[in-house]
């Protein structure tokens, strides 16, 4: 089972850890309960914005095997620092104002 890929692209290419561009967490209170993931996609250069579930991407991510690249990868990157996370809410607020009010007008 390939756990490499987190996203698909519009164009049907799958897009894995080492492709996402950004990934941020979307917290209610003290709970993450999604993960943005950014992309750029290698084959038809498409750049997307998906949003995952927060136990789909924390089962996805615990998984890599010991030797993958996404384990080395994930060790050299190192927990996430306040001004990424600075950086990221900075990106999230104008993603939000269209998603959310998608959301609101979904309502009955
Ligand atoms: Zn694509």
């Amino acid at each position: 089972m390939n756990m490499d890929t987190v996203v698909q692209c519009v164009c049907g290419h799958r897009i894995g850890l080492n492709q996402l561009l950004a990934h941020g967490f979307v917290m209610v209170g003290d709970e993450p309960v999604h993960v943005y993931l950014k992309y750029r996609c290698a084959e038809c250069g498409y750049e997307g914005l998906e949003l995952l579930d927060y136990d789909k991407w924390n089962a996805m991510i615990k998984e890599p095997e010991p030797d993958s690249d996404e384990a080395i990868e994930l060790k050299r990157l190192g927990p996430i620092d306040a001004g990424e996370i600075l950086q990221f809410a900075q990106g999230l607020a104008t993603v939000t104002d269209s998603e959310f009010s998608d959301l609101h007008s979904n309502r009955a």
